[in-house]
């Protein structure tokens, strides 16, 4: 089989375009998202008539607006092609209206109180950027068209519309400087993205037996493995033959639905596996993410296994992270943070590089905010995942580059090293520009920066909107300070370097190359002045409530003050709903599952005159106090006013009680008998290698 004779067979791409519309509609059409063209009525007429030949020819017959509300997941509304004739006939019709704007009632959809649901007005606009695609079904298809979300004031509603615009601010910026810098300024910059996706997968018989992992996505409870990933075997080991098949599974429905997956492996944790896509434009890299986690998670239903895309599913076991790789290109295939091939290409790449720098020093809080979700907060700074603490990796060939322009000496990246092994017939290696780190939050990886923080579960258009409009505000700085330099009577190199330099002294402390893992960055991170927000509440409060923080995204009009508060709100009230939903689900299974096999265990105990049985009872007790504790605190929440509240208190109270409670239920479950305890137990649940 070959993957290019299928691939984006159940998408609306360009060569189906080619074929179905007029040349001049087509041009019209290429106009419109190249170059930003009104897209005009009669133009949209024949597209939307096109498309629904082209949905029936694929068995279609509905149609949605697909769209990405602020729940985080990606939301469908279907309507049949099917209209009736003055005479009662039946036919199939599709009108430019419901192809570029849909009207669903929102009034669901979280909105952070930007609308009350008397006036729940909410419309989706086709993006035309994002290929139109083909959801199949048992017995029919759906056409769905990717669109942005918004209210009957035109504040967004969704990830995708901010996202877009983060992406047009940067691209204005980008050509800015370029011409500031009197370097040839292309049609068309973007970001490109390509997301390393993670998860956990584990069989579906176990999983229904969990209800902790049905209910939050993670285990509440469970005594640690006494395998796991202790002999680092599954990292990269040969793929099981029933998992390949899922994987198979997955890429085939993904490269029917034009997503590029590229990369498929093991990962650390026994029963962890990572997919990759070649990178594309940062929107569609967006769409085409939320489309590989629903593929993933119904192809596992189909094989007997449960998806889990949770960031830490298991205490104490390797989180599961979405590697955000990130990088800004042109139309003339030009990658900004390529080094390129000589110095006038090398200079350009290090006002990119010293931009991005300095982006991330500007605004490290909105960043960090930019991943706080409750699942993730039990990730960050846990097993080969980045701290709280946000910094940029370089690598040393790169950090002495930046040390001596600092100082004012421009110095060029040596030609690629060759590693040598010492093996005479195996091909020589060239050395990468850097080295991998794995401990920080931030890594340039040679001609990208991987953002790693994100969580495996969180869609792409947050944390993409946050770095594209801090790069953008980063970008517009350099270019006035190189402005400045241009004042005096230096030469174009000159000015630029001398701008490098005085952006770098400002930025700097945000570049760490050592081991973000240990206790001695987080004592020098305090000294440099980078914040640790360590939990969500927090990394919220200080993002979003701050006017020096948000004043970047206001500016550039990214997101106006009532997209900032809804965003806060909604978020806010999400960690707090998740911590408690949590809560009750541990409270569940202690009295459902737990208390059961202790009370027999208990009972067998009796007749024994054996030391645990001491210990046993206290255990026992002290799991019956937590967990009336834990109860008690519920009910407190209850009386909690304002979503705020409630998440301070849901993290300074129910998550600690939640610990405590899990102390003693796992130290019990390792001394009570396997026929009482029905839960799957870790090793049992990570059997898979
Ligand atoms: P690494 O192994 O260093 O992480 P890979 O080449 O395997 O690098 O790429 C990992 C991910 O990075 C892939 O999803 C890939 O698409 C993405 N990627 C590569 N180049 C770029 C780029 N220029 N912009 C954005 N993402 C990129
Ligand atoms: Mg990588």
């Amino acid at each position: 089989m070959k993957i290019s004779e299928i691939f984006g067979n159940l998408t609306f791409n360009d060569r189906v375009m080619r074929e179905k519309l007029s040349f001049e509609v087509f041009r019209r059409f290429r106009a419109t998202i190249e170059q930003g063209e009104p897209m005009t009525r009669d133009v949209a007429e024949c597209i939307a008539h096109a498309l629904k030949e082209w949905a029936l020819e694929n068995n279609a017959t509905h149609y949605t607006h697909w769209f990405h509300p602020l729940t985080g997941q990606t939301a469908e509304k279907h309507d049949a092609f099917l209209q009736f004739h003055g005479d009662g006939e039946p036919i199939e019709r599709f009108f430019a209206s419901e192809l570029m704007q849909g009207e669903p009632d929102a009034s669901s959809f979280p909105s952070g109180g930007t609308r009350t649901t008397f006036e729940a007005r909410g419309y989706t606009a086709w993006d035309p950027k994002s290929p139109c695609f083909i959801i199949e079904g048992d017995l029919a298809n759906t056409l769905c068209i990717p669109s942005v979300f918004f209210s009957y004031n035109g504040d967004s509603l969704d990830k995708k519309s901010t996202l877009i615009r983060s992406a047009m601010v940067l691209e204005d910026a980008a050509k800015e400087l370029l011409g500031v810098m009197d370097y040839p300024v292309p049609e068309r910059i973007f970001v490109t993205a390509g997301a390393e996706q993670e998860y956990y997968l584990i069989s579906r018989e176990d999983y229904r037996q969990r209800e902790d992992l049905a209910l939050t996505g993670r285990t509440l409870l469970g005594a640690p493995p006494i395998r796991g990933q202790k002999l680092s075997d599954h990292y990269f080991g040969s793929i099981l033959p029933d998992v390949k098949a899922f994987m198979e599974d997955v890429e085939l429905a993904l490269y029917r639905l034009g997503v590029p997956c590229k990369t498929r492996h093991n990962e650390v944790a026994p029963g962890q596996y990572e997919i990759a896509p070649v990178f594309e434009e940062v929107n569609i890299a967006a769409d085409h993410n939320q489309l590989m986690m629903m593929m993933l998670k119904q192809k596992a239903a189909a094989r007997g296994f449960a998806l889990l895309l949770h960031e830490k599913p298991f205490q104490g076991l390797n989180g599961s992270g979405k590697h955000n790789n990130w990088s800004m290109a042109d139309n003339a295939g030009t990658n900004y943070f390529s080094p390129g091939r000589n110095r006038e290409e090398f200079l350009r790449f290090l006002c990119f590089l010293v931009a991005f720098i300095n982006a991330v020093h500007r605004h490290e809080v909105f960043i960090r905010a930019s991943v706080a979700t409750a699942s993730n907060d039990h990730r960050l700074g846990g097993h080969e995942a980045p701290p709280s603490i946000i910094s940029v990796f370089v690598g040393s060939a790169l950090e002495q580059v930046l040390t001596d322009l600092k100082s004012g000496n421009f110095t060029e990246l040596n030609g690629l090293e060759v590693i040598r092994a010492g093996l005479k017939y195996v091909p020589q290696i060239e050395k990468d520009n850097t080295d991998r780190n794995r401990t920080s939050p931030v890594a340039f990886t040679g001609n990208k920066f991987e953002f790693r923080a994100v969580g495996s579960a969180q869609p792409l258009g947050f944390p993409n909107t946050i770095l594209n409009t801090a790069m953008a505000e980063s970008l517009r700085e350099l270019a006035g300070i190189i402005q400045k330099e241009n004042n005096g009577k230096q030469n174009r190199e000159e000015s630029i370097l001398a701008a490098l330099s005085t952006l770098l002294q400002r930025c700097d402390r945000v570049v760490f190359n050592g081991n973000c893992y240990s206790r001695k960055w987080q004592m020098e991170a305090e000294k440099r002045g980078l914040s640790n927000l360590k939990a969500t509440p927090e990394a919220l409060r200080a993002a979003f409530q701050n006017e020096k923080e948000t004043a970047f995204l206001l500016e550039a009009g990214v997101l106006n003050r009532t997209e900032l508060n809804a965003r806060y709100e909604i978020k806010v009230e999400e960690y707090a709903k998740r911590v408690e939903i949590e809560a009750r689900t541990l409270l569940k299974l202690i009295r459902k599952d737990v208390r059961p096999a202790l009370a027999a265990q208990l009972k067998e105990l009796e007749f024994l005159n054996w030391g645990i049985r001491t210990r046993y009872r206290e255990a026992v007790e002290q799991l019956e106090r937590d967990s009336t504790g834990l109860s008690g605190e519920l009910d407190g929440l209850q009386g909690i006013d304002g979503n705020e509240k409630q998440a301070q208190f849901c993290y300074g109270s129910i998550l600690p009680l939640m610990k405590k409670v899990r102390e003693s239920s796992d130290f019990l479950e390792e001394e009570t008998d396997r026929k009482l305890w029905r839960l799957p137990d870790y090793d049992q649940m990570l059997s898979r290698r």
